[in-house]
C-alpha cells in the first residue's frame, strides 16, 4: 500500500470504527494531517473528554492516551506506538508521590498531566504548561509540591511567588537538551527575532525568551503577531502544525537536539495498524482511575 492508499484506508477505517483521531504538535506531520484534531495536551485532554465517537486513537504519548481513557472511560483508546511513554512522566512513581505524602502531611500536591494514572490518583489537581499558573493560584495555598517537572515548577513560581513552590527532580530529555550556546548562536544568526520558548526547557535558556508558553500559547503568539519570523525553543514537530496555520511565517527551530524520540515513534502505518486491528488498547484500574479523574477534572475547570 502506498502512502496515499495508506491516507484512503485510515479515512475508511475511522468511519467503519467510529474513531476520532487526536494528534499532539509534536506528532510528524504525515499522523498530523490524518487527524481530526492536533493540539496541545490540555486542549487534546478536553477533547477526548467530551467526544461522541467509539474509539479515540491518540497520537502521542502514553500518558496522554491514559488521560483520555480516565476521562472518558467508555471509549476504547488506543495507543498507535505501543511503547511511545515519556521518560519526564516515569521519573515519579505512586508509590514514591505516596512515601513524600506520608512524610509531608497537608501539603498538596500539582502533578502535570506528564504522570502516569497512579501518580494522577495521588494528586490533589492535575495542570498542563496552559494552565499550571491559574492551578496554583486557584488553590489559595502557601505552599505545594509541583510534580515531576523542575523546569515548569520553577517557571510557575517565579510569577507566582505568594505561594512556596517545592519541585520534584524531573524534567524533559528533549527540552533540557537545549544550551545557552544554542540561543546565542540563533540569536545571532537572526538579530531581532523573537524567542519563544516551552518552560520545559532550562531557567537558564527561558530567561532569554521574548514569550515562555505551552505548545498551543506559542502557536496562537505566531499566528496572532504580526512579525513575520520567530525562533522556536520547543519540539520541531510543532513547525508543521505552525506551517499549516500561518503558512506565511517562517520559523526556526532553536536548536537540532528538539526532537522527542517518543512523540516521533508514531507513523502512519501505526495509526492504519490501530485502526485495523484495534490496537494497543489502554486499560486503567477502575479504582485509580476514578481518584485520577478527579484530579482532571479540577484541572479542566481552571481556565488556560
Ligand atoms: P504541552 O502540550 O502542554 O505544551 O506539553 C508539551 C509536552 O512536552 C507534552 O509532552
Ligand atoms: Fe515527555 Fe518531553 Fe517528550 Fe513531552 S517532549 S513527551 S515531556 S520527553
Amino acid at each position: 500500500m502506498n502512502t496515499q492508499e495508506m491516507i484512503e484506508e485510515i479515512k475508511r477505517l475511522k468511519v467503519e470504527k467510529k474513531a476520532l483521531i487526536l494528534a499532539h504538535n509534536y506528532q510528524i506531520g504525515e499522523v498530523q494531517d490524518v487527524a481530526d484534531f492536533v493540539g496541545d495536551s490540555y486542549a487534546l485532554a478536553k477533547y477526548a473528554q467530551t467526544t461522541d465517537q467509539e474509539v479515540i486513537v491518540f497520537c502521542g504519548v502514553h500518558f496522554m492516551a491514559e488521560s483520555a481513557k480516565i476521562l472518558n472511560p467508555t471509549k476504547k483508546v488506543l495507543l498507535p506506538a505501543k511503547d511511545a511513554g515519556c521518560p519526564m512522566a516515569d521519573m515519579i512513581t505512586g508509590d514514591e508521590l505516596k512515601k513524600y505524602k506520608e512524610e509531608n502531611p497537608g501539603v498538596p500536591v500539582v502533578a502535570y498531566v506528564n504522570t502516569s494514572a497512579e501518580v494522577k490518583a495521588y494528586t490533589d489537581i492535575c495542570c498542563t504548561s496552559s494552565n499550571a499558573m491559574n492551578v496554583v493560584k486557584s488553590l489559595g495555598v502557601e505552599k505545594l509540591l509541583f510534580v515531576p517537572d523542575r523546569n515548569l515548577g520553577g517557571f510557575i513560581a517565579k510569577q507566582v511567588p505568594e505561594v512556596e513552590i517545592i519541585p520534584w527532580n524531573g524534567f524533559c530529555i528533549t527540552h533540557e537538551r537545549v544550551e545557552e550556546e544554542d540561543v546565542l548562536e540563533m540569536k545571532a544568526a537572526h538579530p531581532g527575532v523573537k524567542l519563544l520558548i516551552h518552560p520545559e526547557c532550562n531557567p537558564e535558556i527561558v530567561k532569554h525568551a521574548d514569550f515562555a508558553g505551552s505548545t498551543s500559547q506559542i502557536i496562537d503568539y505566531v499566528v496572532k503577531s504580526e512579525e513575520e519570523e520567530f525562533i522556536i525553543g520547543t519540539e520541531a514537530g510543532i513547525l508543521h502544525t505552525i506551517e499549516k496555520m500561518a503558512p506565511n511565517k517562517k520559523c526556526h527551530l532553536l536548536s537540532k537536539c528538539l526532537v522527542c524520540q517518543n512523540m516521533k515513534k508514531t507513523t502512519l502505518t501505526h495509526v492504519y495498524e490501530a485502526l485495523k486491528y484495534d490496537q494497543h488498547e489502554v486499560i486503567v484500574d477502575e479504582e485509580i482511575r476514578k481518584r485520577a479523574e478527579n484530579s482532571l477534572i479540577k484541572m479542566l475547570e481552571v481556565n488556560v
